[in-house]
């Protein structure tokens, strides 16, 4: 069930994040967007109503003062879709940047971690609650130059798993969902704003649109209670594998 939920979505400024937003206020429900950029925050408040903050979710003091100031204005939030990450570098692991791997560490797997330890407690005090997990195929999967970015996602995957265990015993449940590739600002931000090079990826196929994700998204958000999606690989057709693209559908 969706209508009237409150859905805090970490991420919220671009991409499946600010898609999730549109199509889940479609649905009715209340949001909550946290990202780092406050004029494209400022920008979604307008369009859908929606509760912001700017919120770093490499920062726990960040995250406690907008969850706090989020609980006075509206309440703990019913559901949490864990989707702010990127992937920073794009070197072979030999010559790879430490401080990249520390970006893609701290946002993807720490940011997750961060968010989800200081939401879920009042998830359990009230005897509800649904974390979404974005993952992907590289959490299946390593591509190469990926292997920073596979080895967040790899361990998103585990920790899904280990919130999900670890919350037997209450209502909560935990889902994640592994897109594949889809046409965002991710590639841009990796090829650091290079566009050319990041549409490059989609090179002679289609690749899932924010929205294709968003729907997604929203079916596993709006299942019954007693249903759970653990965990959702969501690819363009042309996708096989990470490795096994058919580049000449397009
Ligand atoms: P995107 O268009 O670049 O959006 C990424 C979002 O994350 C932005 O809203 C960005 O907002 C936010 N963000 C980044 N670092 C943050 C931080 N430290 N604190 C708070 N927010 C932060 O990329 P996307 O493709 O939608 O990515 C969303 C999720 O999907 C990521 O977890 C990504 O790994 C995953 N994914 C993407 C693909 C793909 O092919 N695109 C495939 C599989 C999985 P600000 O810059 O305003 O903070």
């Amino acid at each position: 069930m969706i209508r009237d939920q409150l859905i805090l979505i970490t991420g919220a400024t671009a991409g499946i994040g600010a898609a999730t937003a549109r199509r889940l206020a479609r649905d009715g429900a209340r949001l909550a967007l946290w990202a780092r950029r406050a004029d494209r925050l400022a920008q979604l408040a307008d369009e859908l109503g929606a509760f912001t903050a700017v919120v770093d979710v490499r920062d726990r003091a960040m995250i406690a003062a907008a969850l706090e100031e989020l609980i006075a204005q509206a309440g703990a939030p019913e559901v949490l879709i864990n989707n702010a990450g990127l992937g920073a570098g794009f070197a072979r692991f030999h010559e790879g940047d430490p401080r990249d791997w520390d970006v893609n560490i701290d946002t993807n797997l720490k940011g997750a971690a961060y968010v989800a330890r200081a939401v879920i407690p009042h998830m359990v005090a009230a005897g509800r609650g649904h974390v979404v997990n974005i993952g992907s195929t590289a959490a299946h999967m390593v591509a190469p130059r990926g292997h920073i970015y596979a080895a967040t996602k790899h361990a998103v995957r585990a920790l899904s798993e280990g919130m999900s265990i670890d919350l037997a015993g209450t209502p909560v449940k935990v889902s994640l969902i592994d897109p594949g590739y889809v046409k965002t600002e991710f590639g841009v931000v990796r090829f650091l704003g290079n566009v050319e090079r990041a549409m490059e990826t989609y090179r002679g196929f289609q690749p899932l649109s924010p929205e294709d994700v968003a729907d997604a998204i929203a079916y596993v958000v709006g299942l019954p209670a007693h249903v759970n999606i653990a965990d959702l690989v969501i690819v363009p057709t042309a996708q096989r594998n990470m490795y096994v693209i058919d580049r000449t559908t397009e």
